[in-house]
């Protein structure tokens, strides 16, 4: 794997009276993709100086900044961790002198990821097993494997050169790498694997790992669907033979980052992982598996929850068209005018409702807020103050979840 994490310290000056001049030092590594630099600035008598987070590809990031030093320096804001999207520049924050006539001092170094964070990991999010439901790959290595996993809630499937691999839970691709062509057990072999990372809603992500040369499907920045085609399985980094090593992360900060262990759900969308006290097993090294990652069995209506940022330690979603819901187990969710709704995919990126007293109801991002009820056949117009007014009746009905 890439190594991503990337630590410095910049320039640490004293100044006494007069103007501090910026300098970055000359440390670069060609492979960073982020890197923060200190820039005069010049349009603000508030501020001398900004932070100014530079990225060369159209990637999410997340940035942790950490003063070393402030002698008399006053941040713009306290704030430290921040998520970047896309390819350029963005300034984090500003820096001013307090004390005018006093000298002053600063330092600071910084830490990124690819991938936005997220305080928690969607624990009930069921994740798919990443091929085909036509195909049938036995465990290579389990969650802590005496191999390679150590530490590590990681599972290898014996997937053979070749075969299609498919996002087990929709996202961003947020890095990758197809350019190698070499795979082995030797030390050398370990940063020559090729990968695809999916970063998910909920500040998780997930990596596919030791795909063939050129075995990258997508393009980094894509929007990734569960069950789409992503790779092709390979050998190339640290592998004793063909498989596919699939981890999930939690990016809770570029200094806390740590793999977390999944549900999976079977092509019947039944969970293949958990044991009677409630608690996520492995999948069983030595047992095989039959995909789920394109599965038909989806109600997860994705159409209502893409475009939406999870709170992973609340569930609350919060960001499209459809406003701010609680999603507790990706079925049913929570409306709080509405009340208890089942979402389900229908055609054209729409979604039907099912509602505990109104039965089913259709709707999309562009019709929203109105909806198509089955039962009186008609549309109501959907106002949280209100309610619904009803096209037919014409008046307000309140809803009575
Ligand atoms: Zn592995």
């Amino acid at each position: 794997m890439k190594k991503i994490r990337f630590f410095r310290i910049a320039v640490i000056s004293v100044a006494l009276a007069a103007p501090w001049t910026g300098r970055a030092d000359s440390e670069n590594e060609s492979s960073d993709t982020l890197t923060v630099a200190d820039v005069n600035n010049t349009s603000s008598s508030a501020y001398f100086s900004d932070l100014v987070a530079t990225t060369t590809v159209d990637s999410k990031f997340c940035v942790l900044v950490t003063f070393t030093k402030l002698q008399n320096v006053t941040p713009s804001t306290t704030q430290t961790l921040f998520n970047l999207s896309g390819k350029g520049q963005t300034t984090l924050l500003s820096l001013s002198v307090t004390d005018a006539k006093a000298g002053y001092a600063y330092g600071y170094s910084y830490q990124y990821r690819h991938g936005h964070s997220g305080t928690a990991h969607n624990a009930d999010h069921k994740y798919r097993l990443p091929y085909s439901t036509s195909e049938s790959y036995a465990i290579g290595q389990e969650y802590f494997g005496s191999f390679s996993h150590q530490g590590e809630h990681a599972l290898d499937w014996n997937t053979p050169e070749g075969t299609t691999l498919r996002a087990a839970r929709g996202g961003t691709v947020i890095d990758l790498k197809e350019d190698s062509n070499e795979g082995g057990v030797e030390e050398k072999h370990k940063d020559m694997a090729n990968y695809v990372t999916i970063g998910h809603d909920d500040g998780s992500q997930a990596t596919y790992v030791h795909l063939q040369l050129n075995g990258a499907l997508v393009e980094l920045g894509d929007t990734v669907t569960v069950g789409q085609a992503i790779g092709l399985s390979g050998n190339t980094g640290y592998s004793s033979g063909p498989h596919l090593h699939f981890k999930v992360s939690q990016l809770k900060s570029p200094a806390d980052f740590a793999s977390v262990p999944t549900l999976f759900v079977d092509e019947n969308g039944t969970v293949l992982n958990l044991d009677a006290d409630g608690n996520i097993t492995s999948l069983v090294e030595g047992e095989s598996y039959g995909g789920s990652a394109d599965s038909n069995f989806s109600v997860l209506a994705q159409s209502i929850r893409s475009g939406t940022v999870l709170d992973g330690s609340n569930k609350w979603r919060t960001g499209s068209w459809f406003g701010t819901f609680y999603d507790r187990d990706q079925s049913w969710i929570f409306h709080p005018q509405m009340g208890w709704l089942f979402p389900v995919d229908g055609e054209d990126s729409s979604v039907w409702f099912y509602h505990s007293t109104r039965g089913w109801a259709w709707t999309k991002s562009t019709s929203f807020p109105w909806l198509y009820f089955n039962s009186t056949k008609g549309w109501k117009y959907f106002l949280a103050e209100l309610g619904f007014y009803d096209e037919n009746g014409r008046e307000w009905e309140s809803i009575d979840p």
